[in-house]
């Protein structure tokens, strides 16, 4: 993980440095801060680095060892909270900020909000909807992980994990249940022999769940409501093959000015934003 404040650059147009050169900018650029991770916000950064008037900015948590970059300049690290990430807006001359982080990143989410509130800056979430079941499936929704951790063993007891890895040290203390836990980046420590890890990176196709699921005969899948079409080929497999899905239901969502679902929208609201100030 990047550390916080940390200026780490990515991309062929990175800039290093608290303060922007805008003298390579029109005077009227609007400034975009796009908090990503996420594919919508790689969609978003590839269509504003494309419109002349505007300059864009992707943001990542520095989670993962080997990150997907957007097009365009890309910071990576933690701000320092919601004081730290006003600071780096106004530092920065932003005009506007898109949180496009995923529906689980639940601080981030609160801190892009109050930091825009701060720093007088308009704020839009950019959220893809979540999952809608199907007939045929079979889902248990949870409210949270803990519930998830509770119910697991009334399920099934070969379980296919995709919470990702920083709910995976919840699991571990769940007894009958042998895991397929499958992550992006490794987790730090050995794991019980109850848990194999098979590192991956969507998107997956039905063929190829269904052979996961038969190869290790998962009787239960474990997953939370990330909604979007790279990692949902795991819930038409489940409904295929008549299994149980555990569902973690997305945390509650901050009171938000402004939501939109698509990469799309979320421009159309940047196209509508006042003219960047002349720096
Ligand atoms: P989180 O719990 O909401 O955030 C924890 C801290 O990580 C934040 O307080 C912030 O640190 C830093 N952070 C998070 N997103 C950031 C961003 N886009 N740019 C800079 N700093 C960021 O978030 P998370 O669940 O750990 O997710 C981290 C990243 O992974 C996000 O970018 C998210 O879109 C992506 N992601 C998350 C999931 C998931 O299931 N949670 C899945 C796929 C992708 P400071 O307080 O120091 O600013």
């Amino acid at each position: 993980m990047g550390a916080p404040n940390s200026e780490a650059v990515a991309g062929p147009t990175a800039r290093r440095g608290p303060t922007v050169d805008r003298s390579t900018s029109s005077p009227s650029t609007r400034r975009v801060l796009v908090l990503g991770g996420t594919a919508e916000a790689r969609a978003l950064a590839a269509i504003l680095a494309a419109q002349p008037a505007t300059t864009v900015v992707s943001s990542l948590a520095g989670r993962v060892a080997d990150p997907r970059l957007p097009v365009g300049e890309v910071r990576i690290g933690g701000f320092g909270g919601p004081a730290g990430l006003a600071r780096w807006l106004t530092d920065h001359h932003v005009d506007a900020v898109v949180d496009a982080t995923h529906p689980y990143a639940a601080r981030m989410r609160v801190a892009g909000v109050e930091a825009a509130a701060t720093a007088r800056v308009p704020h839009l979430r950019l959220e893809r909807p979540g999952w809608t079941a199907q007939p045929g499936d079979r889902w248990h929704r949870v409210p949270d992980m803990a519930a998830a951790v509770r119910d697991l063993p009334a399920l099934g007891t070969r379980a296919l994990l995709t919470t990702g890895r920083q709910s995976l040290g919840m699991f571990l203390p769940v007894t009958g249940v042998w895991f397929l836990a499958r992550v992006v980046d490794a987790p730090d420590g050995p794991l019980p022999a109850h848990v194999r890890l098979l590192r991956s990176r969507g998107p997956y196709t039905v063929d190829g769940e269904l052979a996961l699921i038969r190869d290790h005969r998962i009787d239960v899948l474990v997953t939370k409501d990330s909604g979007g079409a790279l990692t949902e080929a795991k819930l038409v497999a489940a409904r295929r093959l008549g299994l149980p899905v555990l569902m973690v239901d997305r945390p509650a969502p901050p009171d938000l000015p402004a939501v939109v679902h698509t990469a799309e929208e979320a421009a159309r609201w940047v196209d509508g934003l006042p003219p960047g100030q002349p720096g």
